[in-house]
């Protein structure tokens, strides 16, 4: 028997296609947008029998329908099922936010009451204080990524992984960290590979957890989370998020989805001037360490090319003070005059926007983080998410903000 079609595509095609499977029967071909907070039901019965069947974490029946829209919406279910597509995985679950995403993920991991998370560091900031801050009832041991096999409790419920990391862009090899975890879930939060350059799942992990506020969204008008796994992980993920009430607004959701069909394209384009930008940075006298995959030496596992089919689209580097130095006040100065002085950049946190952001991981986004920062997020540090503006007009930008940034 043939396979269905979707299975046979190409990512790029899936991209544009998945999730759609009900257009033609409605008579559109723009994606629908479901904004009601309740459904009429024909029978209390089938009502019920909805019900019990979402509570379950299902969908719903066929004939009870999706009764209150913290239990079902069928906007945000499509963009769900074209997400798990380019995923490869049985099922997505979407969230107002990453963080509500990820919390759920940790409220489902340790349900059956194993509270110990294993986490490798770095990690975003505040993914970090989530599990570090006892709010969820979690005790967090950080380590690397070989330290996860003896960092393993009996009590453990969840391994944590970022990978590309965030922001010095090193890479996390996935199938050593499962192989490390054995019967354990790991969850890889994949926010700056996106499926279109890394699939978890493929490498063995349970959870793939997206901020799709960033490259999924686009364009930086959407706060969002989502997560793909296997059926009976979306099902319980589906329960905490009827309890807890973290979820997708409709129209968020058809934004997401509107933006997967352009993904792939704006993934390969801004990593194709990322690369491009990192060479040059590289070369430039004011500039200290440039973290990219793409830098000789910055993949020593070689997980470029195994692991995830290109070095992406974020890099960071180092703003040197003007004595060459890459940390402590001078270093700051430098980073601080860097961020004044960029014209066609935007300086702003997130990320994965159509035009490019530069921002100070040291000051901003890692400051929440628990413990020291690790002695790579130096005060000179800069992060950008490349976007889609042309890599000489950037680099213009770049090399005049560099110089203009150190003079003060
Ligand atoms: N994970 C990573 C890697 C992030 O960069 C972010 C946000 O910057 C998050 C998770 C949290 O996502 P959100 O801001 O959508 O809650």
């Amino acid at each position: 028997m043939e396979p269905p079609l979707l299975a046979r595509m190409h990512p790029d095609s899936l991209a544009v296609h998945a999730g759609r499977d009900d257009l033609r029967r409605l008579g559109v071909h723009a994606l629908p947008i479901d904004l009601s907070t309740t459904y009429p039901f024909e029978s209390l019965d089938e009502a019920v029998g909805s019900l019990d069947a979402m509570m379950a974490g299902g969908g719903p029946a066929e004939r009870g329908g999706p009764i209150y829209s913290r239990l079902h919406s069928p906007t945000v279910a499509r963009f769900e099922d074209g997400l798990a597509a380019l995923e490869g995985a049985d099922a997505s679950v979407a969230f107002g936010s990453g963080m509500a995403a990820l919390t759920a993920v940790v409220q489902a991991a340790i349900w059956d009451g194993n509270r110990h998370v294993v986490g490798v560091k770095p990690i975003y900031g505040t993914t970090d204080r989530l599990v570090s801050s006892g709010v969820l009832g979690t005790e967090v041991a950080w380590t690397d990524q070989g330290g996860v096999a003896s960092s393993m409790r009996p009590d453990t419920g969840l391994v944590m992984i970022e990978t590309p990391v965030n922001p010095t862009l090193d890479l996390v090899d996935i199938e050593a960290v499962v192989q490390a975890a054995g019967d354990v879930p790991v969850v890889v939060d994949s926010t700056f590979a996106t499926p279109v350059l890394q699939q978890p799942l493929a490498h063995g992990a349970a959870f793939v957890m997206h901020s799709a506020t960033k490259f999924i969204g686009g364009h930086g008008d959407v706060l969002a989370g989502v997560v793909a796994c296997s059926h009976e992980l979306a099902a319980r993920l589906r329960q905490v998020r009827i309890l807890t009430g973290a979820i997708l607004h409709p129209q968020g959701a058809y934004l997401l989805h509107r933006g997967l069909a352009t993904l792939p394209l704006r993934v390969r384009r801004s990593q194709e001037t990322a690369t491009t930008l990192a060479e040059r940075l590289s070369e430039h006298p004011g500039v200290g360490a440039v973290y990219h995959p793409s830098v000789p030496g910055r993949d020593p596992q070689g997980l470029v090319g195994t692991q995830m089919s290109g070095p992406g689209p974020m890099l960071s580097f180092e703003v040197l003070g003007l004595e060459g130095e890459s940390d402590g006040d001078g270093a700051f100065a430098a980073a601080d005059g860097f961020l004044r002085s960029v014209r066609l950049a935007t300086p702003a946190v997130s990320l994965g926007s159509t035009d490019t952001l530069v921002q100070h991981p040291a000051g901003l986004t890692q400051r929440v983080a628990s413990g020291d920062a690790p002695g790579k997020i130096t005060a000179g540090l800069v992060r950008v998410s490349v976007g889609l503006e042309d890599a000489d007009d950037l680099w213009h930008d770049f090399e005049r903000a560099i110089e203009t940034g150190r003079r003060g």
